[in-house]
Order: C-alpha cells, then structure tokens, then sequence
C-alpha cells in the first residue's frame, strides 16, 4: 500500500471509528457489532504502525473511551482511568509476553492476577477517611462524569468501609454491571409496559447509570466488582501489598465485592488454561464476560513496565471469540 492510499484509509477509518465511539460510549446505542469495530480499529493499528508519521495525537488507537455527559457535573481523575490492550489468540498472547520479558530483559517466570473480563462500565469510587465521598465514569479516561448518587443505590458498594488501617484517601477502581437475571427482568418489565428494551447487559448498566434520577438506578439491581486501585493518599504506601492479587484481598477485607473467579496464576504458562477454563464457565456465569484480563501481578514489574497513550503495558484483555452480532430487533427500539 502507497502512503497515498494508506492516509486516505486512515482518514475514513478515523472517520468510522469516532462515530461509532460517540454512538457507543456517549450515546450507549451502539450501530455495529464489537467485532467488527475491533476489526477496524486493529486495521488502523496496523496502518499506524507500518507508517508511524500518519498517527496522530488524537488518532483513536492513543484515545480512551469517549467524552462525559454534559448533563454530569465532571470529576477530573487524580490518576487517569485507562483502557486495556487486546489480544484475541494464544500467538496473540505469547508475542504480549514476549514483548513483557524483552522489556524487562529477564526470561524469569511471570506471575499474573487472572480476572474475567466483565462486561459494564469502568467507574472510580473516592472514600475519605472510609466513607464513599464521590464516584466517576471513566469518561475519556482523564475526565469522568459525576454518579455519585447514582452508585449510592448499588446496595453492593460499602458507603463506609469496614475496620481501620486504610489509607486516608483511597480510589478503588472496578466494573459496575447488570446481573443477567436482571436484564431479563428489566426488558420484560420494558416490554410488558411497551416500553423500549436494552440491546444487552453492558448497555443496560451504562444506561442504568448515567440516569440523571437515581430512583430509576436503584430499581435496576447493578451490582459491582472490584478490580484495582486509583489515587492513593501517601499514609497508603505502608497498607498498599506490593502483588495486584493482594492488593485485591485488601480491598476484600475493606468491604469491596471482588469477583470470585479471580485467581493468581504462578506463570504466564497457566494463564492460556484459566482462559480456557473460564471460557468453558462463561455461559454459566451469572453475569456477561467478554473474556480474561491478565495482569502482571507484581507491582514493582508493572511500574518498570508503565503505560502507553491508552493502555498498561503490563496487562491485556484476552478476548473471547465474537459470540453475537449485534442484536438488531425491528419491532422494539432500544433503551439508552
Ligand atoms: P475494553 O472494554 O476493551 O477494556 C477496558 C475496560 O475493561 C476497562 O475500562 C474496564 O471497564 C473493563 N474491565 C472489565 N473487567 C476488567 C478487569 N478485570 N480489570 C480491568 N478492567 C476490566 O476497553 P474500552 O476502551 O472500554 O472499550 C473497547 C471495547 O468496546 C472494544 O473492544 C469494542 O469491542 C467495544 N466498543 C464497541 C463499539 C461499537 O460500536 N460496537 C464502539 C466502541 C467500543
């Protein structure tokens, strides 16, 4: 391809891909299916690498998410609220841990904190001093919108944490999703009333969320998982455990619901079984995954690793083949 024609394929999937950014994480209506905007975002990965002059500050392969409601009050992130790369094969998945031990220049074995990847929406929780004082979208990573009245009603999400030790300022970080026992209730009761219905659990808990009345968040049984730490006062350096896995169990002991399946795998080997395993679960789980997360679990290795524009480089998602197209039904309109 003449760098002619690959600038003109990045400019259209540019285009392509910051409409259908606004339609899924503004709008939570989104128009193509997951993977097929997987596809296409990948195709502009690949363009950017071959010619890194066509990549662009703002290009969306640097960006996060999408930008906060207006309607919100917004909450700038002390920490920014990143996303996460992907890896969809085990070759995949071998060139991540390739890349991990090049950069560290060791060929040691790997422990990682192995985590379903759930399928809702990332928010920041903010207690001071133990108590829930604000909670935040991700937003577009750096600025999130306000829903602090709205995760009060999670009944799941302590409002004061439990015993003492915690740092004075803590942000614990996780995935506030729909049950899928109760997306089915919701769009029945949705459909009984001739209401519209929700195209699936994640659009269900986005939507839920970002209500500006918090009565209809309570009556949507969300619930939530914990599954990392943000912001941190400097008394937290003592309580914080130097593996993701313990800090994890900190967070357990504190109050947070922590997700059951999560598991600390002694090296990197094992971590292509519990995607297996987990991936052999998912149709019994009792709510949406769309595949692992699989981070280095040693605290000081992700620091030497650090970050790219949008993504750690010490963790992946490694992704469940594409299970739906998206669900398009005619004589229903879909919920925001
Ligand atoms: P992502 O969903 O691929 O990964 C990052 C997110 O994973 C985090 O923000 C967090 O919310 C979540 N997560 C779940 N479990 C986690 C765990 N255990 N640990 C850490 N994080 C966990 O990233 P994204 O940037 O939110 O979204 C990109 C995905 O959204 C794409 O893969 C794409 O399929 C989909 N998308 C679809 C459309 C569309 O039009 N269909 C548009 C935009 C994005």
């Amino acid at each position: 391809m003449s760098i002619t024609t690959a600038k003109s394929q990045r400019d259209h999937l540019v285009d392509q891909i910051r409409q259908y950014n606004h339609e899924y994480y503004v709008l939570d209506q989104p128009t193509v299916p997951d993977a097929e905007y997987d596809r296409l975002l990948r195709e502009l990965i690949d363009i950017e690498e071959k010619y890194p002059e066509l990549k662009a500050i703002d290009s969306p392969s640097q960006r996060v998410g999408g930008a906060a409601l207006k309607t919100f009050t917004q909450v700038t992130h002390q920490l920014p609220m990143l996303s996460l790369d992907n890896v969809f094969s085990e070759q995949e998945w071998q060139a991540f841990i390739k890349r991990i031990k090049d950069r560290l220049k060791s060929d040691k074995d790997i422990s990682f904190c192995a985590e379903p990847k759930l399928d809702g929406l990332a928010v920041s929780l903010r207690y001071e001093r133990g108590v829930l004082v604000q909670a935040a979208t991700r937003g577009d990573g750096a600025t999130g919108e306000n829903i602090t009245e709205n995760i009060r009603t999670i009944k799941s999400i302590p409002l004061k944490l439990i015993g003492q030790g915690y740092p004075e300022i803590l942000e614990v970080r996780g995935e506030v999703f729909m049950p899928i026992s109760s997306f089915n209730q919701v769009n029945e009761l949705a459909k009984a009333r001739g209401d519209k219905v929700f195209a699936n659990p994640r659009n269900a808990a986005a939507g839920s969320l970002r209500q500006l009345d918090s009565k209809v968040t309570a009556k949507r049984n969300l619930a939530f998982y914990a599954y990392g730490i943000g912001f941190v006062s400097e008394d937290g350096d003592s309580w914080l455990a130097t593996s993701h896995y313990q800090r994890l169990r900190q967070l357990k002991v504190v109050g947070m619901p922590m997700c059951p399946e999560v598991r600390l795998l002694a090296s990197a080997n094992e971590c292509e079984s519990f995607y297996q395993d987990i991936l052999a679960k998912r149709d019994s789980l009792s709510y949406e995954i769309d595949g692992t997360v699989l981070k280095v679990d040693d605290i000081e290795l992700q620091e030497q690793l650090g970050f790219v524009a949008r993504a750690p480089r010490w963790a992946t998602a490694y992704k469940f083949p594409a299970q739906e197209e998206l669900t398009i039904l005619e004589d229903v309109e879909f919920q925001v």
